[in-house]
């Protein structure tokens, strides 16, 4: 739980949550005070998707011995076959040397099937 208003010493904070970080505004009197709220193990799975999913890293696959580097590939067709998959990626990085992919969660996308059969995209995290 958050402190009370230094000013004020009210506890009614509004919160907001912007990149990881919370502002919070004291409802009373209009201080504000903003903190990290991220926890530590977020952090870190955070920067390691970071590290790891960009345009030009290296391969790094070390059972390929590879030195390629990534590049985005996207395909937006929309194909009977990609549809009758459960999900499918926006964009994917992908490997111009040894051709590994790699996927982020964040680039993909459910299919999600209603009761009279009509499949709607829905993103995997927002
Ligand atoms: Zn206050
Ligand atoms: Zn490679």
């Amino acid at each position: 739980m958050m402190r009370p208003c230094e000013k004020c010493l009210k506890n009614s904070w509004a919160f907001k949550v912007n990149d990881g970080v919370v502002h919070a505004t004291c409802d009373n009197c209009g201080n504000s005070v903003e903190f990290k709220a991220r926890d530590k193990a977020e952090n870190k799975k955070e920067i390691r998707k970071k590290r790891f999913f960009q345009e030009g890293d290296k391969c790094g696959r070390r059972d390929r011995d590879c030195s390629g580097t990534l590049h985005w590939k996207e395909d937006n067709e929309i194909t009977a076959k990609r549809l009758e998959k459960s999900y499918h990626y926006e964009k994917w990085l992908k490997c111009n040397k040894c051709g590994a992919t790699f996927f982020d969660n964040k680039y993909k996308i459910l299919h999600e099937t209603d009761s009279n059969g009509s499949i709607r995209f829905r993103k995997a995290i927002n």
